[in-house]
């Protein structure tokens, strides 16, 4: 059973705003009109719970939702997301049964997944609206730029057997917010592949490039659509860009219960490996959370947490299922009480920025990271059927 994070027994949870998260999508939205909007859900939205934030974001009319793996896909068409929804990993041939019984659009990021999904399609009798990836610069995935020459009539050749249909060519910006040359060199090598595209008798129907740092960028990076995800769920964009909006709201917060408020004497020593040990009179609480939940190991001796709207440090290591904070400098602390891990508590925030830079990492593993361990709880979405539970 799922415990509401409102039963004192509940010890952690994630809440997500889903009133910031439809802001910050009006906010990319308007930068970028007239193209439009593919918010990326995959990971189960950074973590945050895709069918919740699917549901919110359709109501602003998306041209799609972007996952990576067929299986994501058909969970949102279980959730009851009729929306176009495009899986933007390597097809590979044996996942065209899954692309077409649940309706998902595929993604080809070489010439041979191009033809194999064809082949398939066409012995199951169907048809799979394809996404083409061009390799600008990434260099994980997609035809190569640098020969569009050589693989653009046999791309035609390919379309015009049947078994897929084009829907639009893509690239990936690597640098998108932190390079400004470096991307726009990307965005004319992939002009270049789609000239030759069309040289070769192809219908490009949509264009685009842009991921977050991108989509809050400049207009010539928006091209006919946007896949944003980070900025979405409160992830602070690149420091390249000039001119662009806002920083988005945070939606994500991490609450945890106080399970205990210990008074340690001067020379104790707290957690494994007697990673902290208290110079003098020290209260401690131990809050019911550990990396287990995504609490980052790396926050050990380095992380904050809000007790009481007060900045308080992590003392000694992480464990896997508690951690503690020092509360000297906060009156009253008791069990039950609930602190921040991320997020807003009163004047103060924890921004994901700070937890990454803490914890050594980027603010995408951090979300991603958050353990399934901790309710989802939802506020401000557009029905509350997802409400308390995932
Ligand atoms: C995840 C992903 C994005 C979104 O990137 P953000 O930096 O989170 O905006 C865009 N495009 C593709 C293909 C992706 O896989």
């Amino acid at each position: 059973m799922t415990r509401s994070p409102a039963d004192p027994a509940c010890r952690a949870w994630l809440e997500v705003d889903l009133a910031g998260l439809t802001r910050n999508a009006e906010r990319v939205a308007d930068h970028v009109a007239p193209a439009r909007l593919v918010p990326m859900v995959k990971a189960d939205a950074y973590g945050l719970g895709a069918i919740a934030v699917a549901r919110t974001l359709d109501r602003l009319e998306p041209y799609a939702f972007g996952v990576a793996t067929p299986r994501e896909g058909a969970e949102l068409r279980r959730g009851g997301i009729e929306r176009r929804i495009v899986v933007f990993a390597p097809s590979a041939a044996a996942e065209a049964s899954e692309l077409l019984e649940a309706g998902l659009d595929g993604a080809a990021l070489s010439l041979d997944s191009l033809r194999k999904l064809a082949a398939r399609a066409r012995a199951e009798a169907g048809r799979i609206a394809v996404h083409l990836e061009v390799d600008t610069g990434m260099g994980r995935a997609g035809l190569p730029a640098a020969a569009a020459a050589d693989w653009a009539p046999e791309v035609a050749s390919v379309l015009s057997g049947g078994g897929v249909s084009l829907a639009s060519v893509y690239t990936h910006f690597h640098s998108a917010g932190t390079d400004a040359a470096v991307t726009r060199g990307q965005l004319a090598r992939l002009r270049a592949a789609v000239t030759r595209l069309e040289a070769a008798g192809v219908d490009v129907p949509l264009l685009h490039a842009a991921n977050s740092d991108a989509a809050m960028g400049d207009r010539q990076y928006h091209l006919d659509l946007v896949r944003v995800g980070i900025y979405l769920y409160g992830g602070r964009r690149g420091t390249e860009i000039a001119g662009a909006p806002a920083d988005p709201e945070g939606v994500a917060r991490v609450r945890a219960r106080v399970l205990e408020v210990r008074d340690l004497a001067p020379g104790s020593t707290v957690s494994y490996g007697a990673m902290y040990t208290t110079s003098g009179a020290e209260r401690l609480a131990t809050l019911g959370i550990g990396y287990a939940d995504g609490l980052a190991w790396r926050l050990s001796n380095r992380g904050r947490a809000l007790v009481r709207g007060i900045r308080v440090p992590i003392r000694g290591g992480v464990c896997m299922d508690v951690t503690s904070v020092d509360v000297s400098a906060v009156s009253g602390v008791e069990p039950s009480d609930v602190v921040t891990l991320l997020g807003r508590d009163g004047a103060e925030e924890i921004t994901l920025a700070e937890v990454a830079a803490a914890a050594g990492t980027i603010e995408y593993e951090v979300l991603t990271a958050i353990g399934r361990r901790l309710p989802r709880c939802y506020a401000g979405g557009p029905d509350h059927a997802a409400e308390g539970s995932r």
